[in-house]
């Protein structure tokens, strides 16, 4: 038997892969027919595309919770039809949007791979081009009649990433993304190869979409200094429900009482608070310091090695789902889709 040719969509929202510049020299998105003409070998690639646009692209910096649920319809109206999802977005907050959407989507059985470029597609020095085919090419690979990635990635200057490992580091190299906590999953280079153990496969079939996300969430990030009444006004933000912390290290935070006494205050009336490190690579470990036992002691919950992109949305994820504040810390620490690593640690 012949096997079916593969089906792609893209979906375009927007970035600087489309942008053009104004008479005035700066950069604003513009309409997506024109994008694929940039591309002219995209009509040799052997698999069906088809394409869809954000009636208005943006600039990613303008991406929301309701921007992301109407990705997650899109691609759920589709799933059946096509074996896999390019997504093209603004670097800028792609990080944030992969990690929304490996939360969003449960049970996922096909590639939904996030792409985009530091200089537009008409530039000659683009990176798009090279990043939009490298993306089709991964997301339409095929093992066993099967998708061979089944999770939401990011593609970049030849590296395939987990989407909910990843941040933007660099403004302006085209290799813009780390991943620092987990390995690439794929490269890209005269070959493309494929890291499969790396991979998540889920065992489950049916696609679950989740649309509610709960954005009453605050960072507080640490900085030698920081006072307490600028604390204490975040935790005062009317119908908040979870802060995160960005801690020093692996995880630590001033031993102030006054500072402890407000996050204490807070979690006892039912804030959630968890601990994210302001270190890229490594775990948060809580009580390994002074400076951090205290955190633990009161109930501030460990991110563990998680980015901030993951445990912001992870959060949005959670708290939309409605569940009790104990679920939702124990759930917190788990890897719900391989946006941590859970093995056992003594902190
Ligand atoms: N400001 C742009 C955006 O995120 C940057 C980019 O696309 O890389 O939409």
């Amino acid at each position: 038997m012949k096997n079916k040719r593969t089906s792609i969509l893209i979906i375009y929202t927007g970035g600087t892969i489309g942008m053009i510049k104004n008479k005035e020299g700066v950069l604003l998105p513009f309409n997506f027919d024109n994008l694929l003409n940039f591309i002219p070998l995209i009509d040799e690639f052997d698999a069906d595309i088809e394409s869809v646009s954000f009636e208005k692209p943006i600039d990613s910096s303008n991406f929301n919770p309701g921007l992301w649920a109407k990705l997650v319809n899109i691609i759920g109206d589709n799933y059946e039809k096509f074996d896999g999802f390019v997504i093209l977005t603004g670097s800028d907050t792609m990080a944030f949007t992969a990690s929304a959407l490996s939360f969003m989507f449960e049970n996922l059985k096909k590639p939904i791979i996030l792409t985009g470029s530091q200089l537009p597609i008409g530039l000659l020095r683009t990176d798009g081009r090279e990043n939009i085919i490298a993306a089709l090419e991964l997301a339409a690979l095929q093992k066993n009649n099967e998708p061979l990635i089944q999770e939401v990635c990011i593609y970049f200057e030849n590296n395939l990433y987990r989407g909910n490992r990843t941040h933007k580091y660099n403004t302006e190299n085209f290799d813009a993304f780390i991943s620092p906590n987990y390995p690439i999953l794929a490269k890209a280079g005269t070959n493309i190869e494929v890291f499969e153990d790396k991979i998540i496969k889920s065992k489950l079939d049916f696609l679950i979409t989740h649309t509610n996300l709960c954005n009453e969430i605050a960072v507080v990030k640490f900085f030698p200094g920081i006072q307490v009444k600028t604390i204490s006004a975040v935790f005062q933000t009317p119908d908040l429900k979870a802060v995160i912390l960005e801690t020093y290290g692996s995880g630590n935070a001033p031993t102030d009482t006054d500072i402890i006494n407000v996050i204490k205050d807070n979690i006892k009336k039912g804030i959630i608070v968890l601990n994210l490190s302001q270190c890229q690579a490594g775990n948060v470990q809580q009580g390994k310091y002074a400076t951090s036992l205290k955190l633990k002691e009161i109930g501030v919950i460990s991110g563990k090695d998680m980015t901030t992109e993951a445990g912001i949305t992870k959060m949005m994820y959670l708290l939309g789902q409605n569940l009790p504040n104990k679920k939702i810390e124990k759930l917190l620490g788990l890897s719900l889709r391989g946006e941590l690593s859970d093995e056992e640690s003594k902190y």
